[in-house]
């Protein structure tokens, strides 16, 4: 098959997202008040409502009302006043009653926006004409969303001894009903998305934004959140729609990105040989690197939909809607351009502390301590925490300091932040114990710069012939041999100085 930014050339993708989420931070479920832990025994969260007993009444979830108009609000949609839940009818074991409610025409949220920023490689994808493209070749696409609405999840079915989601006379079907009635959001995309790129960073976006709200622990992996992609192709200059297949099974960000890559061509393929793409639910198989055919959609589904005779439409008031504006926090992009702004963060780094809300908190706890060391507080949020246990926003406010002071090199921070982790040991207290100072005793870093340069013989040649990023790799060796004790900004200084004669 050809490669993805050569099929999209000639042609253009059109995608679209449904994305479920799972309000699992909710202590109960939708319409009871049944615990949501999918991990406790099976069967042992549930209640006449959840399991669907005749006579059973159903009552609305108020926090989970207050999350998705969150949501809403958070991705630009109109909050719709007055909507109601409908029957969705169908009949299969994991839902009891035969029918799912969820939301019909109107839904709590309509008509949203996302912006994505596309930048560097994954910018490529998409044909520089089609798109409005920055000097660095970045640009941003406006990604419609059409709703988001409410429903209850489905029962969680385990079929032993079949085939995974299928029935077989072979095989027994064990039901746990825990899951059952756990409050849903279904955020549906218009078709706007146009390269597997997009999608990818749509979904991530759309991640750190729920996760930004505290609504869903957002696992794609235990699948609290999941993602299924429509994509269909047509020739570039034509604006008809394809036929479309459906992707499924899409559980992390490469698998998103790479099953609707693969399927871009695969569609390519079939229309450059003068087939037809045939309306069919697809599956992704990671390890195969390709979709495979679930099952062909025929007819459209007849569900039968109808309002909830049990419950009453809503007529959502201002004063609710505030109260739930007043719930959403500074969302992640908007974080990350402030941090930018204001403290002067790198791109990367301020992306990386602003979209987990978590590390955002400790950032800016360290950084009330250390204002001045902001951007080294950063560095060493993003480049040693991870390694750590508990180090504390003071202790990592601390260790900024003496590194914005030049006082200790990153080795001796490392060093430092090893000793004091999961203690209350001051850093400094530790530096000072240890005499760990930064060494800027310019003869005996003179001396380490002659002992190394003697040593490398090759790097020095490469450099006196034009190679001048050698210099780096010098300067790690200098830092190697001093045990992570000089200056590194000295030893630059010294290996040039001595190179250049
Ligand atoms: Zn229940």
């Amino acid at each position: 098959m050809r490669r993805l930014q050569e099929v999209l050339r000639d042609w253009e993708a059109v995608i679209g997202l449904e994305v479920h989420t799972e309000l699992t931070t909710l202590q109960t479920k939708m319409f009871c008040d049944c615990r949501i832990c999918h991990d406790d025994p099976p069967n042992t969260n549930v209640c006449p409502v959840c399991l669907g007993l005749p006579g059973a009444l159903p009552v609305p979830n108020r926090r989970a009302i207050e999350y998705i108009v969150m949501a809403g609000l958070a991705t630009n949609c109109h909050i719709q006043r007055h909507s109601s839940f409908y029957r969705k009818h169908y009949f299969y074991p994991d839902m009891s009653k035969n029918y799912q409610t969820t939301q019909g025409p109107v839904a709590f949220c309509m008509h949203g926006h996302l912006d994505l920023e596309v930048r560097g490689q994954g910018a490529q994808e998409r044909p520089d004409a089609t798109a409005d493209k920055n000097e660095d070749g970045s640009y941003v696409a406006p990604i419609r969303i059409l709703r988001i609405h409410m429903e209850e999840d489905a029962a969680k079915m385990v079929h032993v001894g079949g085939s995974e989601g299928r029935i077989t006379s072979a095989s027994e079907s064990l039901i746990d009903y825990n899951r059952c009635g756990t409050p849903l959001i279904e955020l549906v995309t218009e078709p706007d998305l146009r390269t597997p790129e997009e999608a990818r960073l749509f979904m991530e976006k759309l991640r750190r934004t729920f996760m930004a709200l505290g609504i869903s622990d957002c696992s794609l992996e235990s699948g609290s959140m999941r993602c299924d992609g429509n994509v269909s192709i047509r020739r570039r200059g034509t604006t008809g729609f394809g036929v479309k297949t459906e992707m499924k099974n899409l559980n992390s960000f490469k698998s998103l990105h790479d099953a609707l890559a693969y399927e871009i061509c695969r569609q390519a393929e079939v229309l450059e040989a003068g087939g037809a793409v045939r309306q069919e639910t697809r599956h992704w198989e990671p390890s195969r690197r390709r979709t495979m055919v679930m099952r062909v959609k025929e007819t459209a589904d007849d569900y039968r939909m109808y309002p909830d005779p049990d419950l009453a439409p809503f007529d959502l008031s201002d004063e609710f809607v505030q109260q739930c504006r007043d719930r959403v926090p500074e969302l992640p992009d908007a974080r990350r351009d402030r941090y930018m702004a204001e403290l002067g963060l790198s791109r990367k780094a301020a992306e990386q502390i602003a979209g987990d809300p978590a590390t955002a908190r400790f950032f800016e706890q360290a950084v009330r301590l250390a204002p001045r060391a902001a951007s080294m507080v950063a560095n060493v949020v993003v480049n040693m925490l991870p390694a750590m246990q508990a180090v504390t926003p003071e202790q990592t406010a601390s260790i900024a300091e003496l590194l914005a002071a030049e006082a200790i090199t990153f080795a001796q921070a490392r060093e430092v932040l090893g000793l004091a982790d999961g203690t209350n040991e001051d850093p400094r207290r530790i530096v000072d114990e240890r005499g760990l100072r930064q060494s800027t005793d310019a003869d005996a870093l003179a001396k380490t710069v002659d002992e190394v340069l003697e040593r490398c013989p090759d790097q020095v040649r490469q450099y006196r012939d034009g190679n001048k990023k050698v210099v780096g790799f010098l300067v790690g060796q200098c830092m190697k041999a001093s045990r992570g004790t000089g200056n590194p900004k000295l030893f630059n200084q010294l290996l040039l100085k001595r190179l250049s004669t």
